[in-house]
Protein backbone atom coordinates (compact mmCIF):
# COMPACT_ATOMS: atom_id res chain seq x y z
CA UNK A 1 0.00 0.00 0.00
CA UNK A 2 1.32 3.48 -1.10
CA UNK A 3 1.00 6.97 0.39
CA UNK A 4 2.55 10.16 -2.02
CA UNK A 5 3.02 12.51 0.97
CA UNK A 6 2.57 16.47 1.05
CA UNK A 7 3.97 18.94 3.13
CA UNK A 8 4.13 23.04 2.68
CA UNK A 9 2.62 24.56 5.57
CA UNK A 10 5.83 26.83 6.36
CA UNK A 11 8.84 27.25 4.59
CA UNK A 12 9.70 23.88 3.76
CA UNK A 13 8.75 22.06 0.59
CA UNK A 14 8.74 18.48 0.59
CA UNK A 15 7.09 14.84 -1.12
CA UNK A 16 7.31 11.46 0.40
CA UNK A 17 6.52 8.34 -0.66
CA UNK A 18 6.24 5.46 1.98
CA UNK A 19 5.02 1.67 2.29
CA UNK A 20 2.42 0.50 4.61
CA UNK A 21 2.25 3.82 6.51
CA UNK A 22 5.76 3.42 8.09
CA UNK A 23 8.38 2.76 5.47
CA UNK A 24 9.86 5.38 4.14
CA UNK A 25 10.83 4.85 0.53
CA UNK A 26 11.80 8.22 -0.06
CA UNK A 27 11.71 11.58 1.56
CA UNK A 28 12.56 14.59 -0.06
CA UNK A 29 12.57 17.79 1.50
CA UNK A 30 13.56 21.52 -0.36
CA UNK A 31 13.93 24.02 2.70
CA UNK A 32 13.84 27.97 1.93
CA UNK A 33 15.64 28.66 5.30
CA UNK A 34 18.30 30.73 2.51
CA UNK A 35 15.93 32.76 1.27
CA UNK A 36 13.98 33.60 4.82
CA UNK A 37 17.20 34.01 6.72
CA UNK A 38 17.95 37.74 5.48
CA UNK A 39 15.01 38.59 6.81
CA UNK A 40 15.55 37.20 10.11
CA UNK A 41 11.89 34.96 9.73
CA UNK A 42 9.79 33.32 7.45
CA UNK A 43 7.90 35.41 4.83
CA UNK A 44 4.63 34.51 4.22
CA UNK A 45 4.22 35.07 0.55
CA UNK A 46 8.12 34.80 -0.62
CA UNK A 47 7.24 30.98 1.32
CA UNK A 48 4.23 30.17 -1.37
CA UNK A 49 5.64 31.64 -4.21
CA UNK A 50 8.70 29.39 -3.45
CA UNK A 51 6.49 26.06 -2.70
CA UNK A 52 4.80 26.95 -6.44
CA UNK A 53 8.36 26.90 -7.53
CA UNK A 54 9.14 23.60 -6.21
CA UNK A 55 6.23 21.65 -5.41
CA UNK A 56 6.37 19.79 -8.54
CA UNK A 57 9.96 19.05 -8.37
CA UNK A 58 10.13 17.39 -5.07
CA UNK A 59 7.15 15.30 -5.84
CA UNK A 60 8.74 14.07 -9.28
CA UNK A 61 12.20 13.10 -7.42
CA UNK A 62 10.26 11.69 -4.41
CA UNK A 63 8.35 9.37 -7.28
CA UNK A 64 12.00 8.59 -9.32
CA UNK A 65 13.73 8.19 -5.20
CA UNK A 66 11.03 5.29 -4.49
CA UNK A 67 11.44 3.87 -8.04
CA UNK A 68 7.85 3.87 -8.35
CA UNK A 69 5.60 6.19 -10.93
CA UNK A 70 1.71 7.92 -10.29
CA UNK A 71 -0.02 4.71 -11.12
CA UNK A 72 1.33 2.71 -8.13
CA UNK A 73 0.14 4.90 -5.66
CA UNK A 74 -2.42 4.20 -3.73
CA UNK A 75 -3.75 7.61 -1.87
CA UNK A 76 -2.58 10.42 -1.46
CA UNK A 77 -1.86 12.58 2.20
CA UNK A 78 -1.42 16.46 2.49
CA UNK A 79 -0.93 19.26 5.30
CA UNK A 80 -4.23 21.25 5.79
CA UNK A 81 -3.10 23.35 8.74
CA UNK A 82 -2.17 24.34 10.70
CA UNK A 83 0.33 26.61 8.93
CA UNK A 84 0.79 29.48 6.80
CA UNK A 85 -2.63 30.23 4.59
CA UNK A 86 -0.89 30.60 1.15
CA UNK A 87 1.80 28.24 1.61
CA UNK A 88 -0.71 25.25 2.73
CA UNK A 89 -2.77 26.30 0.09
CA UNK A 90 -0.76 25.05 -2.37
CA UNK A 91 0.12 21.62 -1.17
CA UNK A 92 -3.35 21.45 -1.26
CA UNK A 93 -4.32 22.03 -4.24
CA UNK A 94 -1.72 20.04 -6.07
CA UNK A 95 -2.94 16.94 -4.05
CA UNK A 96 -6.55 17.60 -4.41
CA UNK A 97 -5.79 17.98 -8.43
CA UNK A 98 -3.55 14.83 -8.68
CA UNK A 99 -5.90 12.84 -6.58
CA UNK A 100 -8.93 13.80 -8.89
CA UNK A 101 -6.56 12.96 -11.88
CA UNK A 102 -5.75 9.90 -10.53
CA UNK A 103 -8.71 9.19 -9.41
CA UNK A 104 -7.57 7.87 -5.66
CA UNK A 105 -8.68 8.98 -1.91
CA UNK A 106 -7.18 12.13 -0.99
CA UNK A 107 -6.18 12.25 2.94
CA UNK A 108 -6.04 15.39 4.59
CA UNK A 109 -3.88 15.44 7.52
CA UNK A 110 -2.90 18.02 10.66
CA UNK A 111 0.46 18.90 10.84
CA UNK A 112 1.29 18.71 14.53
CA UNK A 113 -0.55 14.96 14.06
CA UNK A 114 2.44 14.37 11.35
CA UNK A 115 4.90 15.92 13.98
CA UNK A 116 3.82 12.69 16.57
CA UNK A 117 3.91 10.59 13.73
CA UNK A 118 7.50 10.83 12.54
CA UNK A 119 8.09 8.72 15.97
CA UNK A 120 6.14 5.73 14.19
CA UNK A 121 8.46 6.04 11.33
CA UNK A 122 11.83 5.87 13.62
CA UNK A 123 10.68 3.50 16.15
CA UNK A 124 8.93 0.19 13.87
CA UNK A 125 7.42 -0.91 17.43
CA UNK A 126 5.89 1.98 18.86
CA UNK A 127 2.43 2.36 19.16
CA UNK A 128 -0.10 3.93 21.61
CA UNK A 129 -0.82 4.66 24.44
CA UNK A 130 2.34 7.01 25.29
CA UNK A 131 2.94 10.79 26.40
CA UNK A 132 3.90 12.99 23.47
CA UNK A 133 5.87 16.69 24.30
CA UNK A 134 5.03 18.27 21.08
CA UNK A 135 7.88 21.14 20.75
CA UNK A 136 8.01 23.07 17.74
CA UNK A 137 8.27 26.36 15.85
CA UNK A 138 4.32 27.14 16.32
CA UNK A 139 3.25 24.75 19.39
CA UNK A 140 4.08 23.38 22.53
CA UNK A 141 1.80 20.67 24.11
CA UNK A 142 1.61 17.80 26.37
CA UNK A 143 -0.26 15.04 25.11
CA UNK A 144 -1.52 11.75 26.02
CA UNK A 145 -1.98 9.58 22.77
CA UNK A 146 -4.65 6.84 23.42
CA UNK A 147 -4.52 5.46 20.63
CA UNK A 148 -4.07 6.50 16.74
CA UNK A 149 -5.27 9.38 15.78
CA UNK A 150 -6.66 9.93 19.60
CA UNK A 151 -5.49 12.90 21.53
CA UNK A 152 -5.86 14.06 24.87
CA UNK A 153 -4.18 17.32 25.55
CA UNK A 154 -3.32 17.60 28.93
CA UNK A 155 -1.01 20.95 28.80
CA UNK A 156 -0.40 23.46 25.98
CA UNK A 157 1.78 27.25 25.63
CA UNK A 158 -0.17 30.26 27.21
CA UNK A 159 1.83 32.27 25.16
CA UNK A 160 5.31 31.81 23.02
CA UNK A 161 5.75 28.57 21.74
CA UNK A 162 9.13 26.78 22.46
CA UNK A 163 10.94 27.27 19.07
CA UNK A 164 9.71 30.58 19.02
CA UNK A 165 11.51 31.57 22.18
CA UNK A 166 14.12 30.01 20.55
CA UNK A 167 14.22 31.77 17.40
CA UNK A 168 13.32 35.03 19.20
CA UNK A 169 16.50 34.80 21.59
CA UNK A 170 18.81 34.19 18.92
CA UNK A 171 16.95 36.99 16.84
CA UNK A 172 17.78 39.73 19.91
CA UNK A 173 21.23 38.26 20.56
CA UNK A 174 22.24 38.80 16.21
CA UNK A 175 22.18 34.91 15.91
CA UNK A 176 20.61 34.45 12.82
CA UNK A 177 17.57 32.22 11.70
CA UNK A 178 16.21 29.89 12.87
CA UNK A 179 17.91 30.43 15.94
CA UNK A 180 17.36 27.11 18.05
CA UNK A 181 19.78 24.59 16.35
CA UNK A 182 22.26 27.51 16.93
CA UNK A 183 21.87 27.94 20.82
CA UNK A 184 22.06 24.77 21.06
CA UNK A 185 25.44 24.61 19.47
CA UNK A 186 26.50 27.55 21.65
CA UNK A 187 25.10 25.95 24.68
CA UNK A 188 27.17 23.02 24.78
CA UNK A 189 30.00 25.15 25.63
CA UNK A 190 28.47 27.90 28.43
CA UNK A 191 27.55 27.55 32.00
CA UNK A 192 24.13 26.69 32.19
CA UNK A 193 24.09 28.24 35.73
CA UNK A 194 25.95 31.45 35.11
CA UNK A 195 22.93 33.64 34.61
CA UNK A 196 19.52 33.36 36.66
CA UNK A 197 16.88 33.17 34.19
CA UNK A 198 12.74 32.71 35.37
CA UNK A 199 11.42 28.97 35.23
CA UNK A 200 7.32 29.58 35.10
CA UNK A 201 5.61 26.73 36.43
CA UNK A 202 2.17 28.38 36.84
CA UNK A 203 -0.59 26.66 39.26
CA UNK A 204 1.05 23.66 40.65
CA UNK A 205 -1.63 21.26 39.25
CA UNK A 206 -1.32 22.84 35.45
CA UNK A 207 0.16 20.70 32.53
CA UNK A 208 0.26 24.92 30.52
CA UNK A 209 3.35 26.33 29.75
CA UNK A 210 4.60 29.92 29.75
CA UNK A 211 7.58 30.98 28.09
CA UNK A 212 7.39 34.95 27.29
CA UNK A 213 8.08 35.92 30.48
CA UNK A 214 11.44 34.21 30.40
CA UNK A 215 12.12 35.61 26.69
CA UNK A 216 11.62 38.95 28.58
CA UNK A 217 14.02 38.43 30.85
CA UNK A 218 16.77 37.24 28.43
CA UNK A 219 16.58 40.29 26.00
CA UNK A 220 15.95 42.09 29.30
CA UNK A 221 19.33 40.76 30.44
CA UNK A 222 20.82 41.89 27.09
CA UNK A 223 19.69 45.00 27.25
CA UNK A 224 20.60 45.77 30.61
CA UNK A 225 24.19 44.52 29.65
CA UNK A 226 24.29 46.51 26.50
CA UNK A 227 23.55 49.84 28.47
CA UNK A 228 26.32 48.78 31.46
CA UNK A 229 28.70 48.42 28.72
CA UNK A 230 29.29 44.63 30.12
CA UNK A 231 30.13 41.84 28.45
CA UNK A 232 27.66 39.23 27.17
CA UNK A 233 28.95 35.64 27.07
CA UNK A 234 26.71 34.08 24.42
CA UNK A 235 27.68 30.47 25.42
CA UNK A 236 26.69 31.70 28.74
CA UNK A 237 23.06 32.89 28.21
CA UNK A 238 22.67 30.86 25.41
CA UNK A 239 22.98 27.60 27.87
CA UNK A 240 21.30 29.57 30.83
CA UNK A 241 18.01 29.65 28.63
CA UNK A 242 18.12 26.47 27.52
CA UNK A 243 18.54 25.14 30.72
CA UNK A 244 15.65 27.20 32.20
CA UNK A 245 13.49 26.05 29.34
CA UNK A 246 14.48 22.24 29.57
CA UNK A 247 14.08 21.83 33.00
CA UNK A 248 10.34 23.06 33.23
CA UNK A 249 9.78 20.79 30.10
CA UNK A 250 11.18 17.71 32.10
CA UNK A 251 9.25 18.51 34.96
CA UNK A 252 5.86 18.49 33.83
CA UNK A 253 6.37 15.66 31.02
CA UNK A 254 7.82 13.26 33.82
CA UNK A 255 4.78 14.34 36.18
CA UNK A 256 2.43 13.83 33.26
CA UNK A 257 3.83 10.36 32.39
CA UNK A 258 3.21 9.15 36.26
CA UNK A 259 0.02 10.86 36.81
CA UNK A 260 -1.56 8.61 33.17
CA UNK A 261 0.74 5.49 34.17
CA UNK A 262 2.22 5.60 31.08
CA UNK A 263 6.20 4.08 30.73
CA UNK A 264 6.98 5.95 27.66
CA UNK A 265 7.18 10.10 27.07
CA UNK A 266 7.71 10.24 23.13
CA UNK A 267 9.21 13.86 21.57
CA UNK A 268 8.07 15.16 18.77
CA UNK A 269 8.52 18.79 16.58
CA UNK A 270 11.43 20.54 15.31
CA UNK A 271 12.70 21.40 19.52
CA UNK A 272 12.62 17.56 19.89
CA UNK A 273 16.56 18.02 18.13
CA UNK A 274 17.74 20.05 21.05
CA UNK A 275 20.37 18.01 23.00
CA UNK A 276 19.83 19.63 25.92
CA UNK A 277 16.06 18.45 26.34
CA UNK A 278 17.29 14.63 24.87
CA UNK A 279 19.48 14.43 27.48
CA UNK A 280 17.63 16.20 30.46
CA UNK A 281 14.29 14.48 29.51
CA UNK A 282 16.78 10.79 28.69
CA UNK A 283 18.47 11.12 32.29
CA UNK A 284 14.79 12.03 34.55
CA UNK A 285 12.75 9.79 32.95
CA UNK A 286 15.34 6.99 33.35
CA UNK A 287 15.43 7.48 37.15
CA UNK A 288 11.20 6.56 36.50
CA UNK A 289 12.00 3.77 34.77
CA UNK A 290 10.30 5.37 32.09
CA UNK A 291 11.34 5.30 28.01
CA UNK A 292 12.25 8.34 26.11
CA UNK A 293 11.89 7.90 22.14
CA UNK A 294 12.25 10.87 19.97
CA UNK A 295 12.90 11.00 15.89
CA UNK A 296 15.78 11.52 14.09
CA UNK A 297 17.34 14.85 13.69
CA UNK A 298 15.89 15.03 10.12
CA UNK A 299 12.60 13.39 10.80
CA UNK A 300 11.87 16.35 13.62
CA UNK A 301 11.62 19.28 11.90
CA UNK A 302 8.82 19.63 8.70
CA UNK A 303 8.76 16.70 6.15
CA UNK A 304 6.45 14.72 4.25
CA UNK A 305 7.02 11.54 5.25
CA UNK A 306 5.66 12.42 9.05
CA UNK A 307 2.49 13.27 7.24
CA UNK A 308 2.42 10.48 4.55
CA UNK A 309 2.43 7.88 8.17
CA UNK A 310 -0.46 10.58 9.72
CA UNK A 311 -2.10 10.27 6.32
CA UNK A 312 -2.28 5.90 6.70
CA UNK A 313 -3.56 5.68 10.02
CA UNK A 314 -6.58 8.36 8.97
CA UNK A 315 -6.84 6.29 6.18
CA UNK A 316 -7.31 3.52 8.02
CA UNK A 317 -9.60 5.11 10.43
CA UNK A 318 -11.85 5.70 7.99
CA UNK A 319 -10.79 9.79 8.32
CA UNK A 320 -10.50 10.30 4.23
CA UNK A 321 -11.31 13.87 2.61
CA UNK A 322 -13.26 14.66 -0.11
CA UNK A 323 -12.22 17.49 -3.11
CA UNK A 324 -13.57 20.79 -1.00
CA UNK A 325 -10.80 20.59 1.38
CA UNK A 326 -9.26 23.64 2.33
CA UNK A 327 -6.74 25.08 4.20
CA UNK A 328 -6.91 25.83 7.64
CA UNK A 329 -4.44 28.17 9.44
CA UNK A 330 -5.07 27.42 13.05
CA UNK A 331 -6.83 23.85 12.91
CA UNK A 332 -6.37 22.07 16.63
CA UNK A 333 -5.19 19.01 16.97
CA UNK A 334 -7.21 16.56 17.50
CA UNK A 335 -9.92 18.69 15.23
CA UNK A 336 -10.92 17.17 11.83
CA UNK A 337 -12.55 19.60 9.00
CA UNK A 338 -12.14 17.10 6.06
P1 LIG B 1 4.79 24.02 13.72
O1 LIG B 1 5.24 22.62 13.51
O2 LIG B 1 4.41 24.34 15.12
O3 LIG B 1 3.77 24.46 12.72
P2 LIG B 1 7.25 24.72 12.42
O4 LIG B 1 6.81 23.68 11.45
O5 LIG B 1 7.74 26.02 11.92
O6 LIG B 1 6.06 24.98 13.45
P3 LIG B 1 9.21 22.83 13.17
O7 LIG B 1 9.65 22.65 11.78
O8 LIG B 1 8.57 21.71 13.83
O9 LIG B 1 8.35 24.14 13.36
O10 LIG B 1 10.47 23.24 14.00
C1 LIG B 1 11.22 24.39 13.73
C2 LIG B 1 11.61 24.96 15.06
O11 LIG B 1 12.51 24.05 15.71
C3 LIG B 1 12.33 26.30 14.95
O12 LIG B 1 11.79 27.15 15.93
C4 LIG B 1 13.78 25.91 15.30
O13 LIG B 1 14.50 26.96 15.89
C5 LIG B 1 13.58 24.77 16.25
N1 LIG B 1 14.75 23.89 16.35
C6 LIG B 1 15.31 23.12 15.39
N2 LIG B 1 16.42 22.49 15.86
C7 LIG B 1 16.55 22.87 17.17
C8 LIG B 1 17.48 22.58 18.20
N3 LIG B 1 18.53 21.76 18.01
N4 LIG B 1 17.29 23.15 19.42
C9 LIG B 1 16.24 23.98 19.64
N5 LIG B 1 15.35 24.30 18.71
C10 LIG B 1 15.50 23.76 17.48
MG1 LIG C 1 10.61 25.08 8.96
FE1 LIG D 1 6.34 21.73 11.99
Amino acid sequence: FLTLAIESSCDETSAAVLKNGRQVLSNIISSQIDVHKKFGGVVPEVASRKHVENIDIVIEKALEEAGVTLKDIDHIGVTYGPGLVGALLVGVSTAKAMAYALNIPLVGVNHIEGHICANYIEHKELEPPFLCLIVSGGHTHLVHVKNYGNYDILGRTRDDAVGEAFDKVARAMGLGYPGGPIIDRLAKNGDAEAIEFPRVYLEPESFDFSFSGLKSAVLNYLNSQRQKGLEIKEEDVAASFQAAVVEVLVHKAIKAAKLKNLNTIVLAGGVAANSGLRESLYKEAKKEGIYLKHPSIKLCTDNAAMIGCAAYYNYMNGFISDLYLNAIPNLKLGERKL
